[in-house]
């Protein structure tokens, strides 16, 4: 049986890639990539010569049986994107769990990744963070998406595309209020910047911005206790206060306060538990 390589690759220099990715490439017998085209550029610049085959978002369904039946023959493939680790904001999902079905290994082969870059380099908190890819456009989930980042009490980090910056931006000044905000622009490339500021400062920086951009927000540092306090499981809470000192009956009587639950419910979870 074949093995699937799962392999980053640079998100703009060409440095950006390890030398096990390399190898990786060159031992292969098939390269499944985004755009052919594009990694063959890649590819060239190495001087590696692979089939190719695409694999991009509208032919994931079908390829995905082409390459397990090839990874089933015994084949080894790599799966790239046209920038940075497949699978974020990128194909890869659908592969990946049909190889996990059929038993065949996966191994990661990691490198660029955009949103790890931007945040290591943001000075934004990076102890804990959600990544919520690109905001939908959907006005129904992007407003769900809108209060998620609202009452966050993690970083955040958003991907999006240039000619759509400023909306974005206009939606995220509804409901931020003073914090921080870093975007990450053409990292890795020529033009590499990072701006800083709260929102209408970043709002006025950046008019007719171009290139890649990541949005790395900082967490809401206003959220009254309880409201952190919900995002946690019912055994976390309860520690939290257990830890206080306070008494059980007094921990379930402050639990179904702050979650505005019945102290009922509180006693049947952790009896059903
Ligand atoms: N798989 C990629 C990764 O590992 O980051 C992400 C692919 S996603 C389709 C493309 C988005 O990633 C861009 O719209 C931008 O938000 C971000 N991105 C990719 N390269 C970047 C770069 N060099 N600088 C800043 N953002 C970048």
């Amino acid at each position: 049986m074949g093995k699937l390589y799962v392999v980053a690759t640079p998100i703009g220099n060409l440095e950006d890639i390890t030398l096990r990715a390399l190898r990786i490439l060159k031992e292969v017998d098939l390269i499944a990539a985004e755009d052919t085209r594009h990694t063959l550029k890649l590819l060239n610049h190495f001087e590696i010569s692979k089939p190719l085959i695409s694999y991009h978002r509208h032919n994931e369904d079908v390829r995905t049986d082409e390459l397990i039946e090839k990874l089933l023959e015994g084949k080894n493939i790599a799966l790239v994107s046209d920038a940075g680790t497949p699978g974020i904001c990128d194909p890869g999902q659908i592969i990946i769990k049909k190889c996990i079905e059929k038993n065949i290994e996966i191994i990661p082969i990691p490198g660029a990744c955009a949103m790890i870059n931007s945040l290591i380099a943001s000075g934004i908190n990076t102890s804990e963070f959600t990544f919520l890819g690109f905001l939908p456009l959907n006005k129904k989930s992007r407003k769900q998406k809108l209060e998620e980042i609202q009452k966050s009490n993690k970083t955040i980090i958003l991907y999006e595309a240039p000619h759509k910056l400023m909306s974005t931006l206009k939606d995220l000044e509804q409901i931020l209020e003073n914090r921080q905000i870093v975007l990450a622009r053409e990292i890795t490339k020529i033009h590499e910047e990072f701006i800083r500021g709260n929102i209408s400062e970043i709002i006025e920086k950046v008019e007719n911005l171009k290139g890649e951009m990541v949005l790395i927000i900082e967490q809401n540092n206003n959220l009254k206790e309880e409201q952190s306090l919900n995002n946690l499981t019912l055994e976390e809470h309860y520690e939290f206060y257990k830890k206080q000192g306070m008494e059980k009956k007094d921990i379930i009587k402050k639990i179904s306060k702050d979650r505005n639950l019945t102290k009922n419910d509180i006693y049947q979870y952790f009896l059903e538990k």
